[in-house]
């Protein structure tokens, strides 16, 4: 991985990205929230759930990279509007994903972190808009991706200026069909190895399933992983996007009171 200049282990400390009151590489970190807004209602009852249980970061789709072109495709403008909203009642920061680079500059003003989603893992013209913007990212693995390819890609924003990159695997496109990908926990001390980035978990994505959500979360934490991002509704049966995937605010509750024992048990051993 020679062309690896800012992105290798070597190249620099464990890099450390304050976020609102948590920082990633420092602490365990948990995003939940919709895939996607819906509407007022919905985000801020997600919101205010995952907030309730714990979480330290709201996420929500405005843009929503959608297979069909006939799918909800997010509600753009007024989605970002309903997450300032959130983050003022909850207090929580937002990470949101951006698709096209022309309205990086502008949702980087509401959004405390861009996410750039697996499909866009290598659109190299929407890595170098957010490597101008000063927000950290949230940078997803392509579903076919290499853990070389995801780290060039790293590199590509690392290269415009910004330093604050946080790795996501979502899982990889395998002939596994009864998950909806494969999750490659592997990466994560994989990752450590190359980087000195932080990496997070998505458990939702990589999955596709409700009951295999908890257990891969908290293997997550065992596996040396910085946080989780994780698809949380009110009301999952009646969401626009991934309605299969999303836990009810119980459920979240429930797994956020084996995550945080967890992670505190993991770093009583660590060494
Ligand atoms: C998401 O997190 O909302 C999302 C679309 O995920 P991915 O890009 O991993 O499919
Ligand atoms: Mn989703």
């Amino acid at each position: 991985m020679k062309n690896l200049k800012l992105a290798s282990r070597a190249a620099a400390e464990q890099t450390v990205i304050s976020v609102g009151d948590v920082a990633f590489g420092r602490d365990f970190v948990v995003m939940a929230g919709p895939c996607s807004v819906e509407s007022e209602a919905q985000t801020l009852a997600a919101a205010c759930a995952v907030k309730a249980a714990g979480a330290d970061i709201l996420r929500g789709g405005a843009f929503k990279p959608r297979t069909s072109p006939y799918s909800f495709q997010g509600l753009g403008l007024q989605g970002l509007k309903i997450l300032d909203k959130a983050r003022r009642e909850t207090g929580l920061p937002i990470v949101t994903e951006v698709l096209d680079p022309r309205d990086v500059s502008w949702v980087a003003e509401f959004a405390d972190i861009l996410q750039i989603g697996t499909r866009n893992m290598q659109n190299f013209a929407l890595l170098k808009e957010v490597g101008m913007s000063r927000r950290p990212v949230l940078l997803k693995r392509g579903m076919f991706s290499t853990l070389e390819e995801w780290l060039n890609c790293a590199e590509y924003i690392l290269s415009e200026g910004n330093p604050d990159v946080i790795l996501c695997e979502r899982g990889i496109r395998t002939f596994e069909n009864y998950t909806r990908n494969t999750l490659d926990l592997s990466a994560v001390p994989a990752i450590k190895e190359l980087t000195h980035l932080p990496i997070v978990i998505d458990p939702t994505h990589s999955t596709g399933r409700l009951s295999l959500i908890g257990p891969m979360s908290l293997a997550a934490v065992a596996s040396g992983a910085d946080g989780l991002l994780i698809e949380v509704h009110h009301d999952p049966k009646t969401a626009l996007c991934d309605a299969d995937q999303a836990l009810t605010p119980d459920l979240f509750e429930t797994l956020m009171r084996q995550l945080r024992p967890l992670h505190a048990f993991m770093r009583s051993i660590a060494d």
